[in-house]
């Protein structure tokens, strides 16, 4: 598919701007009262449960708006046919996955259940922990929730994750794994889903920052080593403490863990 034809894609209607819109809105009101809710459990759990629902509740937007696309936009069923992503291929799950610290916690809450997922989030974690994600390609690590090529958390998965929807596999296997990532352009992604997450993120953003929470994003398989190593840290953020390394910055330890590597 040709840039020009891409970006004409890419222009959004006015519908669908307004979507984007009330997408905001809604997410930033359902954040909110996800917040008000796990403040007003009685327990750790609970309140874990709380914050979970809000990602559960929001991230489901991007699948849900990409669909509505294919079905009502005029460029819908040509933009379909393009995609080429399939069950199988799993080169994007070798990126830097940046989440809200919401997301953080709600895959958190998932990796605790699963001794074998735990133990590899927290042998990944030292290694991706602060790599600027520009370079994060070169070391072609995979995610640790991928088991057997497909996602071990899929209905829990971040937004970014369910927003890389890409026109070439080619592309993505050259830039993702293929270690010469500084050398190329960016992957051209569909454009709707992207913009879709980054509305989801910025109602979320937004509600944390009214509700005077850490706001910034993180890097995943950092921030939930971090919960999983000190599950404290979840009622300490809710209690208002910066307790997350902000994306792309990382921690003093996986810095030195990586640098001996
Ligand atoms: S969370 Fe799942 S979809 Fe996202 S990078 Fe990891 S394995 Fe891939």
């Amino acid at each position: 598919m040709g840039e020009a034809k891409r970006r004409k894609q890419d222009a959004f209607t006015k519908a669908q701007l307004e979507q984007l819109e009330q997408v905001v809105e809604r997410v930033y009101k359902r954040t909110r009262a996800g917040i008000e809710a796990a403040r007003a459990a009685a327990t750790d759990d609970e309140r874990g449960g709380h914050l979970a629902a809000i990602h559960g509740a929001t991230a489901s937007v991007v699948g849900a708006l990409t669909e509505d696309f294919f079905a009502t936009d005029p460029t819908g069923p040509d933009v379909q046919k393009q995609i080429a992503c399939a069950k199988g291929c799993s080169h994007c799950c070798h990126a830097n996955v940046e989440v809200t610290i919401v997301e953080a916690i709600a895959v958190a809450r998932r990796v605790a259940e699963d001794s074998v997922l735990a133990e590899s989030v927290r042998a990944t974690a030292p290694k991706v922990d602060g790599i600027p994600p520009w370079t994060r390609y070169d070391f072609r690590i995979p995610c640790p929730l991928l088991r057997d090529g497909a996602c071990s958390i899929y209905d829990v998965r971040p937004r970014v994750c369910r927003a890389h929807v890409s026109y070439s596999v080619a592309l993505c296997e050259e830039v993702l794994i293929s270690g010469k990532s500084r050398s190329l352009a960016p992957i051209v992604t569909f454009g709707w889903p992207r913009t879709v997450s980054k509305a989801i993120g910025h109602g979320t953003i937004g509600a944390l920052d009214h509700e005077r929470l850490q706001s910034c994003t993180v890097e995943m398989t950092a921030a939930v080593a971090h919960i999983l190593r000190t599950p404290e840290s979840v009622p300490r953020w809710l209690r208002g403490e910066a307790v997350f390394a902000p994306y792309g910055f990382g921690s003093a330890a996986g810095a030195a863990e990586r640098h001996s590597m």
